[in-house]
């Protein structure tokens, strides 16, 4: 999986879809180009609709990329962030100072002539920070982890702060700004002002800029080129428009909503996919972890945590459990006549043989340690459980593997049983002992039997004493 954003490469599929999100814009400005002039129904609660919207995606992009960078620490992310925090603060002043949304809580007269300037500060700050965080982009440190949130959150800080500054100034010292919209409403002077023109040129050439250097071979890439090219679509039929409420005005805006939501459309995408990803990826680790390495079954700490819970619900629904230790006879005269690698294989084809003996829903093997397993069956009584354990016990022999040892010309296994149906003593700990108490007496009957519970001596602990087998 990769690490971070940055990294996941622009597959075919991604690289249609941008293109294809491209591709109807520039089909849809076409096909508008002739009307762009052309007044449509003037809607006022349009504007706030739209500027909440883009106002809120690109927080929500700038949150994504945030979280993008405290999970990564590249800086190129907060840097991003910040661009989107820029766009998010200056789209929200752009509908405060907008003529008939909030005019009179703002200035009495901001809105005509400032909504403009601060939409020209919107489009051009969006495309210069994305440049600026792209040509530093190989330079950025990845911070210390002490660092890591005082610089992003001072870096979104300095854009916000940009954001208030530029637009409390275009507010303030409107006076000073040449007007933009012309006195009958139309934007006519727009078009030939050097701001407009410059705002124009900063958004194509963060475009040029953008394809250029990164080659849009990642996602990331990708999709960011798709917004700066919706904020020149925006710009250019904001330019065609005329006036506002006119057709070319509308497709501006709609240009700019894909804009604001081309990365965070990926970004959901993607965190979605990851999300999935991870809980695949836990699943698996979590299936791993309770195996045993060598043989595949069970291992002993899996035991251990269901071994308790299985008798603890077999005693709370009246059932019987029985349990089964399982010890390879004279093991160590195998390792010792056929290796270590024979020996290990011999134990693989002993579990796989355990386990595919059990048959019934619950019934599990696992390794308790060395050349010993031990056998859980859930609904087994003395009686079940023996004929269980007997069964085992032959399906071993019946492998027929050489076996090292006087005797026997085959391997073979001792099991001990013991069941919670049988004898005095209740508990995971003490029906473990009795089990283990059966095979040692099993081993000292001469191996290769099934030994029930005998009267067992008390107090053995879990791990109790059956190392020391009579030979
Ligand atoms: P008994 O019939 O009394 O159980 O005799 P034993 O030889 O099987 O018993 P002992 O406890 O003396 O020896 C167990 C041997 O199992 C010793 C050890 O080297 C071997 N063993 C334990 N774990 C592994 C393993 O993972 N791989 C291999 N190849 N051998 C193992
Ligand atoms: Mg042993
Ligand atoms: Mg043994």
């Amino acid at each position: 999986m990769e690490a971070t954003l940055i990294q996941v490469p622009a597959e075919p599929r991604h690289r249609w879809a941008a293109a294809v999100a491209a591709i109807v814009l520039v089909c849809i400005a076409f096909a508008a180009w002739p009307h762009l002039t052309t007044q449509a129904v003037v809607s006022p609660p349009f504007v706030p609709i739209f500027a909440t919207s883009v106002t809120l995606t690109e927080g929500l992009t700038a949150f994504l990329l945030w979280t993008q960078y405290r999970a990564c620490g590249r800086l190129y992310f907060a840097a991003l962030a910040s661009a989107y925090a820029f766009t998010s603060v200056t789209a929200a002043w752009h509908l405060a100072v907008y003529p008939g949304v909030f005019i009179h809580a703002v200035s009495k007269d901001a809105g005509r002539q400032t909504a403009i300037w601060i939409w020209l500060l919107w489009r051009g700050g969006f495309a210069s920070l994305v440049t600026l965080a792209l040509i530093a982009r190989p330079w950025l440190p990845v911070p210390t982890a002490a660092w890591r949130r005082s610089l992003g959150l001072g870096l979104i800080a300095c854009s916000i702060g940009l954001s208030i500054t530029l637009c409390r100034s275009a507010i303030v010292g409107r006076a000073m700004l040449p007007n933009l919209v012309a006195n009958e409403g139309t934007y006519r002077h727009l078009s030939a002002n050097p701001a407009t023109l410059g705002v124009a040129g900063i958004c194509f050439a963060a475009l040029g800029i953008h394809i250029w250097v990164t080659r849009l071979r990642t996602l990331m890439d990708l999709w960011l080129a798709v917004a700066l090219f919706a904020g020149l679509a925006d710009v250019a039929l904001t330019l065609g428009a005329g006036a506002r409420y006119s057709l070319g005005w509308y497709g501006a805006r709609i240009a700019s909503m894909v804009s604001a939501s081309a990365l965070l459309g990926m970004l959901m995408f993607e965190t979605s996919r990851t999300y999935s990803k991870l809980a695949d990826a836990h699943r698996a680790l979590k299936a791993f972890s309770v195996r045993d390495g060598l043989t595949g079954v069970f291992n002993r700490a899996y035991f251990d945590e269901r071994y308790p819970n299985e008798l603890a619900q077999a005693s709370k629904g009246a059932s019987a459990l029985t349990i089964l230790l399982v010890d390879v006879d004279h093991f160590k005269h195998f390792n010792d006549a056929f290796g270590h690698l024979a020996g290990d294989e011999c134990l693989r084809r002993i579990a796989r043989t355990l386990d595919s003996g059990l048959t019934r829903r619950g019934e599990f093997v696992a390794r308790y340690g060395g050349e010993e397993f031990v056998v859980v069956l859930p609904a087994s009584d003395e009686r079940t459980g023996s004929a269980t354990a007997e069964r085992l016990r032959l399906a071993v022999a019946g492998l027929e593997m050489p076996a090292a040892s006087p005797g026997e010309p085959y391997v073979t296994v001792s099991i001990g049983q013991a069941s919670s149906d049988s004898g005095a003593r209740s508990g995971p700990a003490n029906l473990l002992a009795s089990a283990d108490a059966a095979l040692y007496r099993a081993k000292t009957l001469g191996r290769n039997r099934v030994e029930g519970e005998a009267a067992p001596s008390p107090n053995v602990a879990i791990n109790g004493p059956h190392a020391v087998y009579a030979s």
